[in-house]
């Protein structure tokens, strides 16, 4: 039997806004069993629940909303979260958007380990998928299907001669996501830049946080991973997956997906009664100090 876990004290950390460019304040906070990832905006005194439910716009990050409030690029902390196994925490943020950092979740992996974390008395519930549901637009696929942990496999190809193609196949771990997942960072091309920032976007952009990719090669010095776009797919899809409100157990398949179709995925799930349950289970995620894990990445099969 695993148990729902929060934190053993508070942590803090700053930084800058990927978006907005702007200096942000992040406090993770302990909770009681049953509060959930909930956001506080502090600077407004709104608070707002990480589920499927309050999802805003879904561009570039994803971002929660509700009363015409919106907490921005949640993706990497709620990732964090999932992957290490934390059920209840209070994320006090003083601004619009959560910090970028370097781009990747391991700040927040380094953040929650200073933390600690507590387990709770109440029993964890995982959602099992018990039959596929699968969202098609154009090329890009997404699919969730039964699985005996949490696994994600994911393909990725752009119009560019570095990333014509990238496949991964990860069972999630708390090891396996903090070693081969968490420090995988934002990427974006250099030809995109300027329109992102005519239309506000990507103001706090730079290659401290982000993978550059330029016409023949990488603007940053080296890559963390030959193939970290597509292992920060898999970060981003944990992230979003996260706003289930449950672990999974189950396998996400997915081809050329984003945050949109992620959550369409996701949606459409709990939106199928007969294609989930929720169960108690001895998870995956509970055991993050262990090295009793399984393999970690395999070529993937598609
Ligand atoms: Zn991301």
């Amino acid at each position: 039997m695993a148990y729902r876990r929060t934190l053993r004290r508070q942590v803090a950390c700053t930084g800058i806004g990927l978006h907005s460019g702007r200096p942000v304040r992040l406090r993770l906070r302990p909770a009681p069993a049953e509060h959930g990832i909930r956001f506080l905006r502090t600077d407004i005194g709104v608070e707002i629940p990480a589920s499927l439910a309050h999802i805003g716009a879904q561009d570039h990050a994803t971002t929660l909303q509700k009363d015409g409030v919106s907490i921005g690029t949640v993706e990497h902390l709620l990732a964090a979260l999932l992957g290490l196994g934390v059920d209840d925490v209070l994320v006090e943020v003083d601004g619009p958007e959560v910090p970028v950092l370097d781009g990747s979740a391991a700040p927040f992996v380094i953040l929650l380990h200073e933390a600690g974390l507590r387990p709770l008395a109440t029993p964890r519930l995982h959602l099992k998928v018990l039959r596929p549901v699968e969202v098609v637009h154009g090329t890009k696929m997404a699919r969730l299907a039964p699985a005996e942990h949490f696994e994600i496999r994911y393909a990725i190809g752009f119009d560019h001669p570095l990333l014509r193609h990238q496949a991964v196949a990860v069972r999630l771990t708390a090891r396996t996501f903090t070693d081969q997942i968490a420090p995988a960072r934002t990427f974006g091309f250099l030809r995109e830049v300027e329109l992102l920032r005519k239309n506000g976007l990507a103001l706090g952009g730079s290659l401290e946080n982000a993978i550059v990719i330029g016409e023949t090669g990488v603007l940053n010095n080296k890559l963390r991973f030959e193939d970290e776009f597509v292992r920060h797919k898999v970060l981003d899809a944990v992230g979003d997956l996260a706003l289930l409100g449950h672990p999974l157990i189950g396998r996400l398949d997915a081809t050329k997906a984003g945050h949109a179709l992620h959550a369409a995925v996701a949606r459409k799930l709990l939106a199928t009664p007969d294609a989930w349950e929720l169960v108690p289970a001895g998870a995956p995620l509970a055991r993050p100090d262990t090295g009793s894990v399984a393999p970690a990445l395999r070529p993937a099969e598609a």
